[in-house]
């Protein structure tokens, strides 16, 4: 017998008393539910506090009426190992990011190791150590999905298949190695998704000197699953070559924090227009030159539903079950079945706005006033994040 998980330790979770639960499915936003009962990590029931059965609960928590939503996940990270970054040289940002409501982060390539092998056999074995190692130790308890190799000239269908093979899901960002060609990209990206590994492409002008440009005629050719930074990563292709992209192709439109705001907004306004902000998925592409952004998803959330003028429990969608579809997680929306990956949140103190989804209708970020993974309290009341005006209690 192994020894129980944290998940399966926490035995029975049940919570009371929630204001408003966001679902994370776009399809249907907020559900008319004040209850959601835990076990060993899942969730088990939502509805009613009448509906649920809430007895013999190891941990009650009284919501307090806040905000319960799904975790965040944040759809584009650039981590090493452990808590650490040598890109701003800090340690803690992945504890400091749960802070700010994310509860998974997924990995566009470790491309900031130090002496990062560009050798085939290489680039391989790191891809392979970032899994296991991620896989293996998930800091302050956050999934980190990592070991997304950088595509290099030179590699072959059966380096593909032996990536899947030890466990590989994902690319990193087509373009941030030597292969930058739309020809080239296209055909790794295929072997890549024939093996059943995701691949994501940098959209934009180069990120630091070294990289270089990748346009809308590379990211069509490329065919990636996720056009990585959509509104660039700093620089964004000009807003005429964007459109196109959300028109003419049928893959995920990725907006960063640490892209073009402006076409960030126009964007996300743009894939609304034409019905299709299914497709809208939110990160931070931290860390970067512009550094660690511990509040980095939700400063997105109320940028976007602010100035591009979006229903906030929409663009909630964007930065959980939007993404937790397109990367086949088991997280990312309320439902019974789930991970248990939650975040309670409320308006910030002395915002303008009135309940939670105008202050971010607003363009205030909320407060957050704890966090689970998989069941189990990962944080109290943000030390990042405004205070929120309710925190959740717990009972027992
Ligand atoms: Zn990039």
């Amino acid at each position: 017998m192994s020894a129980p998980t944290d998940a399966e330790a926490s035995g029975k979770v049940v919570i009371t008393n929630v204001g408003l639960m966001l679902s994370g499915d776009i399809r249907n936003p907020i559900l008319d539910a004040d209850t959601l009962v835990i076990e060993s990590g899942r969730i088990a029931a939502v509805g009613k506090q009448a509906d649920c059965d809430i007895a013999n609960a190891k941990t009650r928590i009284d919501a307090q009426g806040t905000t319960l939503a799904p975790g965040l996940i944040d759809s584009h990270v650039h981590p090493v190992f452990g808590d650490w970054t040598p890109r701003q040289n800090q340690l803690g940002w992945i504890e400091s990011t749960l802070n700010g409501g994310v509860t998974t982060m997924i990995s566009a390539g470790e491309v900031h190791l130090p002496g990062r092998p560009k050798d085939i056999v290489g680039l391989k074995a790191l891809a392979i150590t970032a899994q296991r190692s991620f896989a293996n130790f998930r800091p302050a308890g956050v999934k980190v999905l990592a070991g997304a190799p950088v595509l290099e000239k030179g590699m072959v269908e059966s380096d593909f298949a032996e990536l899947a093979a030890a466990g590989v899901t994902l690319l990193g960002e087509v373009g941030l190695g030597s292969v930058k060609s739309g020809a080239e990209a296209g055909q790794m990206v295929a072997w890549a998704r024939k093996h059943g590994i995701q691949s994501t492409i940098h959209t934009g002008g180069p990120s630091i000197p070294g990289s270089g440009l990748i346009d809308k005629d590379v990211v069509l050719e490329a065919d990636a699953d996720i056009i990585g930074h959509i509104n660039g990563g700093h620089t964004s292709l000009p807003y005429a070559q964007v459109c196109e992209l959300c028109e003419r192709s049928s893959r995920a439109l990725e907006i960063v924090h640490n892209g073009n705001e402006r076409i960030g907004i126009l964007t996300a306004r743009h894939a609304r227009e034409l019905q299709c902000s299914e497709r809208v998925s939110l990160g931070t592409d931290g860390p970067a030159g512009s550094g660690v952004q511990p509040l980095g998803m939700l400063r997105m959330v109320a940028l976007l539903s602010s100035m591009a003028e979006i229903p906030a429990e929409e663009v909630f969608c964007y930065a959980t079950g939007n993404t937790a579809r397109m990367r086949g997680l088991d997280s990312g929306v309320i439902e019974v079945g789930r991970a248990a990956d939650l975040v309670f949140l409320d308006r910030a103190q002395h915002t303008a706005g009135r309940d939670l989804l105008e202050s971010v209708r607003l363009g205030d970020i909320p407060g957050v006033g704890m966090v689970l993974i998989e069941g189990v309290i990962r944080c109290r009341r943000s030390r990042n994040t405004p205070p929120a005006t309710q925190v959740p209690m717990v009972l027992e």
